[in-house]
């Protein structure tokens, strides 16, 4: 077995992240570093330590629990993280529930298990579970295992993907066992792509050509719109161009949401500069009505 991931959280009851009712296993790891990220605890693989101030009541059971002594309630950010080894044991000590590990570790069997509690709602709401995160794909002997318990129980699975994998390796180990691929879309123009996100995009606009040429499992190209960022008049002509280009039959526009912003300040990072609010409904229905124009305007 490779590297063991961690998980960030697992939600259920999920109404958003595909068909019925979902439960949604969100994966710690991502070969992105998206500028826009609203899962800032998703990217790095390795755990981390989350801090709310609002929630510290001062009581110092952190900093005298802290092995490598490096908390310190006179200090802002409460922990130097240049010498933390993130091992967790301030986030147990805390007693305002201030300090937070995120990312556990379980094996694909233990996993399985607390997913397929939610099987008599899956059944029932013809639901599944969906793979999201950070990036899953990181992770291809782990999620091979963790579907073949899923698919043996006839679970429906969904992948949400950035694209930036093997395609060798993804359509060995993880393709066969996919119901469904959310697969985002950011940019079309490579420097772009490499100047908000950190990589290049060609590996990822091969990835989405080949799986929707292929065709054995339905692919859906989400683009998320940022504004300033992706939704620029620029970006989505060539979106449009793009999937025009690709055949791709559907394309689903991801609204802006500024929620997780605040995790950037918990775990020590600096915070995007984007706007804190949700966009209102006229505006982004206005951006969707441009995308469908431009994709006719390209047929
Ligand atoms: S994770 Fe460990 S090393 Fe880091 S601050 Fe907490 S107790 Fe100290
Ligand atoms: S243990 Fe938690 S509540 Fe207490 S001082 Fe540390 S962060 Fe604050």
């Amino acid at each position: 077995m490779a590297a063991q991931p961690l998980i960030v959280d697992l939600r259920r009851d999920s109404a958003a992240d595909g068909p019925g009712i979902r439960t949604v296993v969100f994966f710690k790891g991502c070969p992105l570093r998206c500028s826009f990220c609203h899962n800032p605890e998703a990217q790095d693989a390795r755990p981390e330590i989350a801090f709310s101030r609002d929630k510290c009541i001062e009581c110092a059971l952190c900093q005298d629990a802290c092995p490598q002594h490096v908390i310190d309630l006179a200090n802002p950010a409460r922990i130097s993280r240049d010498r933390c080894r993130r091992c967790g044991t301030c986030a147990a000590a805390c007693a305002g529930g201030a300090l937070r590990l995120i990312g556990a570790s379980y094996e694909p069997e233990e996993l399985a298990r607390l997913v397929l509690r939610d099987l008599p709602f899956f059944r029932h709401s013809g639901g599944g579970v969906t793979l999201s995160g950070g990036e899953p794909t990181m992770f291809p002997d782990y999620v091979e295992a963790l579907l073949r318990l899923l698919k043996a129980e006839g679970v429906h699975v969904i992948l949400e993907t950035c694209g930036f994998f093997d395609y060798d390796v993804f359509a060995q180990k993880i393709l066969p066992w996919l119901d469904g691929i959310f697969f985002d879309l950011k940019f079309a123009d490579p420097a772009e792509h490499r100047k908000h996100t950190g990589q290049d995009n060609r590996m990822i606009l091969a990835n989405l050509r080949r799986l929707l040429a292929d065709g054995g499992v339905e692919v859906l190209p989400r683009a998320p719109l940022i504004p300033g960022v992706t939704a620029t008049p620029e970006n989505l002509r060539g979106l449009a161009a793009l999937l025009r280009e690709l055949g791709a039959a559907r394309v689903e526009l991801l609204p802006y949401n500024p929620l997780g912003l605040d995790m950037y300040a918990a775990l020590g990072k600096d915070m995007p500069t984007l706007p804190e609010s949700f966009p209102k409904p006229e505006d982004f229905d206005a951006l969707c009505r441009t995308f469908r124009e431009l994709i006719e305007t390209h047929r």
